[in-house]
């Protein structure tokens, strides 16, 4: 089969196409044929080196296909079904091996670039509007890179919930696909951003800031927030942030601050099962539009990683094997 590996870290030109042999599951995995691979931002941290990963590597976690080989002790998916997930290493490649806990049915209806673009970025916003910062009705919240792959469902979710949302993007197309989304204010980075944001707050600022741009924008998230609200950082897509002394917390307002990660709010299978149950719920019922901006060929993972690093993209990316 082929599949992307990783030989040595660096720019996108380290993804090279290599020939592999097709893998054996063992008894409590399935082997997937994939009709599309997720591409996510955290794929070009590990790339850079950003984040340590023993070499060589196939790239990817996430991906959506069909079930070709099951282990001898599975006995919740079949040959034939479908599936996808947003946990199985090695996902840039024709077959994958997907461990049974990790792996989710695809309802009816959905296709398969959706559902491989709609569990790893759609969990992740979930988690973040349900538990890392609850938003409830009337809220106002911040979420910067508001196209992106995460930030169109954030976005949704949170409308859905009866949130206020504010945005920030860098162009007029994604500031549009945004305001599609439900974004009631768009902002840009070069905006004074937390002053738009209190102008727009009445002085008050928002309850919660999701920043997945991470250096380039997490002063003013910080200055965004209203006394007692909530920085969620959980990317650094223009680097990450510098140390910070926890006493800036109380001076800008009794302020909470973490640092979430996907792995950590799906700890379990039922966990999984509900994050993942919502989000493609949500998809199959039309209530959340799974945007795929791009999708290009396996062999054309470099482009990919070129084009989401120079903020080319918007929404989610695909690759098509
Ligand atoms: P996106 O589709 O959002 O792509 C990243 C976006 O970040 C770009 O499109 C761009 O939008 C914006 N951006 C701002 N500054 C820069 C910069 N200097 N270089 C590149 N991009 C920049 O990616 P994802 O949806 O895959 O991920 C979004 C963020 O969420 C990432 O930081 C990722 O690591 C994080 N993440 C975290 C998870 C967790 O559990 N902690 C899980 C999943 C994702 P614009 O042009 O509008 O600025």
């Amino acid at each position: 089969m082929r599949a992307i590996r990783v030989d040595a870290t660096g720019g996108p030109e380290v993804l090279t196409v290599v020939d592999v042999p097709v893998p054996t599951p063992s008894p409590t995995q399935i082997l997937v044929r994939t009709d599309a691979i997720g591409i996510n931002y955290i794929d070009t941290y590990f790339r850079r080196g950003l984040y340590p990963r023993p070499l060589p590597y196939v790239p990817g976690d996430e991906g959506s296909g069909v079930v070709d080989e099951i282990g001898s002790e599975v006995t919740t998916f079949a040959v034939g079904d479908r599936v996808a997930w947003a946990a199985a290493p090695g996902s840039y490649a024709e077959y994958v091996l997907v461990d049974v806990s990790s792996a989710i049915s695809v309802p009816d209806g959905v296709p398969a670039d959706q559902a491989a673009s709609a569990l790893l970025q759609g969990i992740t916003a979930h988690y973040l509007i349900e538990s890392t910062y609850p938003a409830q009705r009337s809220d106002t919240v911040l979420v910067h890179a508001g196209a992106g792959g995460v930030g169109l469902m954030l976005t949704q979710l949170a409308v859905a919930k009866g949130v206020e949302v504010i945005t920030t993007v860098s162009t007029d197309a994604k500031a549009e696909r945004s305001a599609q989304a439900g974004a009631a204010h768009v902002l840009r980075y070069d905006d004074d951003i937390a002053a738009r944001v209190r102008e727009i707050t009445g002085g008050e600022g928002v309850h919660a800031v999701y920043d997945g741009v991470g250096a380039d924008t997490f002063e003013a998230s910080l200055a965004s927030l209203r006394i007692r609200g909530t920085l969620a950082l959980f990317g650094a897509a223009s680097g990450p942030v510098p140390a910070l002394d926890p006493q800036r917390l109380n001076g800008a307002g009794s302020l909470f601050l973490t640092r979430p990660t996907l792995a950590h709010h799906i700890r379990d299978r039922a966990e999984l099962e509900w994050r993942a149950g919502d989000v493609f719920a949500a998809v199959a019922s039309g209530s959340l539009t799974v945007e795929v901006g791009a999708h290009y060929a396996l062999e054309d993972a470099a482009q990919a990683h070129t084009d989401l690093e120079s903020r080319k993209t918007t929404g989610s990316i695909v690759l098509i094997p």
